[in-house]
């Protein structure tokens, strides 16, 4: 029989073991102890082989499973069929924490040109797949309606496609609006927790226009084509029930609570959002056992915090989210890019961001001329989360992302001992609570986390034990 090692993190439950496949187990102080002194029982060996722990072997098939179990935990990023556009930097609205320090509505030179726009529509004629998914983000898109709608056209050959339009809201003209009612459109925007704090975020046209808009498209379409993300002010965050009703008085149910990103204007307005302190955490988890409570008094509803269900899925259901913040190896350049109002060419958004506020230039390239470059393949040694030294002996490496380009932004550097970044503290954070709440025994929370899953019945117990 062959034990696969597993890493351990102390939990107040009980010790977590997880292998190096993602399976997980509770071991109580007892069986540590056996299996510290190497007295592992007959009763424990049974056990761990039938949670996946241990496999005998001559077991043809259980050692293919393990195998097939440790390649599912790594994410694949094959063929492009992703691209993130700029079409213009334009934006109608000046809010503080802007990330990419965008452009005055009537600035000259912050727009695809002819060239720009011809090689885009190259790159989308070159690709060799049958599915597509284009991010129009800004700046304000919606300003270059012709721009929008010249790459959808040029996407019809796709059998599989899908649009995101990434807008203020700020107003709908009637050429937007038919864009919008295309089914293959959804409309991302911002709504920044509750309507005061929307406001105190952003300067120029008044917010009820943005309230009025949201109002009329989740009343045209319903909630599923339409999210909202709120960015936060860590130092000084909205009442949590005051979120949660802004949200679902929209019809909206999945909100992604986000601190301001430490990168454009934010660097300068917004100083302290470089790290989150355990102020910021302790409000994220009152937060979702706010929701936890708010879904076990109305059953019918299922609100949710939509990073934290990223996480649990990469837990329990791994292969199941195509969430590119969030993967290991998380290569650039790959499967999807950036394509900024110029034709540079950058390895996400962030890079992007990053150039912009004149920290440090991530281009990998330009539509002309594409991205195989050294610099992408420079970037992308550092990608994995694979073998370096703290995350191979951590617990929750198997759920765990990379994000090189975070680390630039908040250090300047790759290189930095991993469990001193933000990224892993704020990982093992949820991961903690995570399994915190799969091991608790209230049923309320039984109930979100299968609601989240999207399992059919709420099973007693998300966890195995050992004793
Ligand atoms: S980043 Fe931190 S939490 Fe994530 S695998 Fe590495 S050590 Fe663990």
């Amino acid at each position: 029989m062959i034990v696969h090692p597993a890493r351990v993190r102390a939990l107040s439950s009980g010790s977590l073991f997880v292998s190096d496949t993602g399976r997980f187990l509770l071991a109580s102080d007892a069986f540590v102890e056996r299996a510290v002194v190497g007295g592992i029982t007959e009763a424990d060996g049974a056990a761990l082989s039938a949670m996946g722990h241990a496999v005998d072997p001559d077991d043809e098939f259980c050692m293919h499973s393990h195998a097939y179990a440790l390649a599912e935990r790594l994410d694949h990023a094959n063929h492009l069929d992703y691209l993130i556009v700029v079409p213009t930097l334009r934006c109608n609205l000046n809010c503080s924490y802007c990330q990419v320090s965008r452009a005055g509505l009537n600035q000259q030179g912050f727009d695809w040109n002819d060239e720009t726009l011809a090689s885009v529509c190259k790159i989308i004629d070159d690709l060799g797949t049958d599915s597509i998914k284009i991010e129009f983000q800004g700046g304000e898109p919606t300003l270059r309606p012709d721009l929008i709608r010249a790459v959808m056209e040029r996407c019809e050959r796709f059998s599989h496609k899908q649009f995101v339009i990434c807008t203020n809201l700020q107003q709908i003209p009637d050429e937007v609006l038919s864009i919008f009612d295309r089914k293959d459109v959804y409309i991302s925007t911002s709504l920044d927790g509750t309507i005061s704090s929307h406001e105190a975020h952003r300067t120029g046209p008044a917010t009820s226009a943005f309230v009025d808009n949201l109002q009329f498209l989740v009343s045209r379409y319903g909630p599923g084509k339409i999210s909202a993300l709120p960015t936060l002010d860590p130092r000084n965050p909205p009442k949590i029930d005051e979120i949660i009703d802004t949200f679902t008085e929209f019809g909206l149910s999945s909100i992604f609570r986000r601190p301001i990103n430490f990168q454009g204007f934010a660097r300068k307005r917004h100083k302290a959002s470089q790290e989150q302190d355990q102020a910021w955490r302790g409000y994220y988890e009152r937060f979702v056992r706010r929701v936890i409570e708010r879904n076990w008094l109305d059953q019918s509803q299922c609100l949710e915090e939509t990073y934290f269900s990223i996480c649990l899925r990469r837990i329990f259901q791994p292969g199941s989210d195509r969430h590119v913040d969030l993967r290991n190896p998380n290569p650039i350049g790959v499967d999807y890019v950036v394509i900024d109002y110029d034709g540079t060419v950058f390895p996400t958004d962030e890079a992007r961001m990053l150039a912009r506020s004149g920290i440090i230039d991530l281009s990998i390239g330009d539509v002309a001329t594409g991205w195989d470059t050294e610099k992408r393949q420079i970037l992308n040694e550092a990608s994995t989360n694979q073998f370096d030294p703290s995350c191979s002996v951590c617990a929750y490496q198997p759920y765990c992302g990379r994000d090189l380009v975070d680390d630039l932004a908040r250090y300047g550097r790759v290189d930095r001992e991993r469990t001193d970044t933000e990224f892993c503290r704020r990982h093992m954070h949820i991961y903690d609570f995570i399994f915190e709440l799969a091991y608790s025994d209230d049923p309320a929370v039984h109930l979100s986390l299968a609601k989240w899953l999207r399992l059919p019945a709420v099973p007693n117990e998300l966890g195995p034990r050992l004793s």
